[in-house]
């Protein structure tokens, strides 16, 4: 019988060190092409104003439901339309204006999404007023919170779901972990997280554990579990729903082998 996850496991700090050592060196040996960075999500490379963060946020808000690639070659008429994402001409714009981006065959022409632009221009506006920029709102969320940051954001603006949210915080330069079922799976193999257990808090503690025991960014964490467990982009996954035991350099530390 698999054993349930270990609430103290996750402040064994040597243990995971030594796991997610040899996750990596697994991976590496494995990858079949380049390690992508949070920024391929994202559209600017830097988010220095408020003005910045508003057109990423917009970028993701399109790219929901959308491939990244279209979004970004109809990016250039977006941009003009949008005023360079002036937030205070954006916030202006009138029914008749939105009915012209509508009408317009170079933009992604889906009314809600073209309007919630000009709702999200006036609520960046209020957050400023508030609190000085849109960054300060976004810092002052307490750290050891920051991996609910996304659900706030998405509450506050029109048509961000949670995963544009995340997105957008990711490709704005916050450090943040993300989880999959592989990922998920992987974790309750290893006795770390009970997969039927849906606690954000726990899979945060699981992989702030992680990052602390090893060095290595929430993100980097993230990414080399889910490869390990999915096998995305390697040679071939190691514990993925079949897992490969006889290839893992994790026996020791499975409660699924060890069972
Ligand atoms: S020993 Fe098997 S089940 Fe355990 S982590 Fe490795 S591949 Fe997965």
């Amino acid at each position: 019988m698999v054993k349930k996850a270990d609430p103290d496991i996750v402040d064994d700090w040597p243990r995971l060190a030594h796991i997610f050592a040899e996750i990596q060196t697994k991976n590496r040996s494995l990858y079949t092409d380049r390690v992508k960075s949070p920024s391929d999500w994202g559209l600017l490379d830097a988010h220095a104003s408020d003005q910045a963060l508003f057109e990423e946020l917009s970028f993701q808000l399109f790219g929901a439901g959308f491939s990244r690639t279209v979004v970004r070659n109809r990016w250039p008429a977006t941009r003009e339309a949008f005023c360079e994402f002036d937030l205070a001409k954006v916030a202006a714009f009138d029914a008749e204006r939105l009915e012209q981006l509508v009408a317009n065959p170079a933009l992604i022409r889906n009314r809600r999404k073209l309007a919630a632009v000009v709702t999200n221009a006036t609520r960046v506006l209020e957050i400023i007023q508030a609190h000085g920029t849109l960054r300060a709102w976004l810092d002052s969320y307490p750290v050891a919170e920051r991996y609910l940051l996304h659900r706030e954001v998405a509450r506050r603006f029109a048509s961000i779901g949670e995963r544009a949210a995340f997105w957008f915080l990711i490709s704005s330069g916050y450090e943040l972990f993300y989880s999959t079922d592989d990922t998920r799976r992987l974790l309750d193999r290893l006795g770390l997280l009970d997969q039927k257990e849906r606690s954000r808090a726990r899979l945060n503690q699981v992989m702030v554990g992680f990052s602390e025991a090893s060095g290595a960014g929430l993100w980097a964490v993230s990414r080399d579990l889910h490869r390990f467990a999915s096998g995305y982009r390697m040679k071939e996954p190691v514990c993925a729903e079949r897992p490969r035991c006889p290839k893992c350099p994790l026996w020791d530390d499975c409660h699924f082998f060890n069972a």
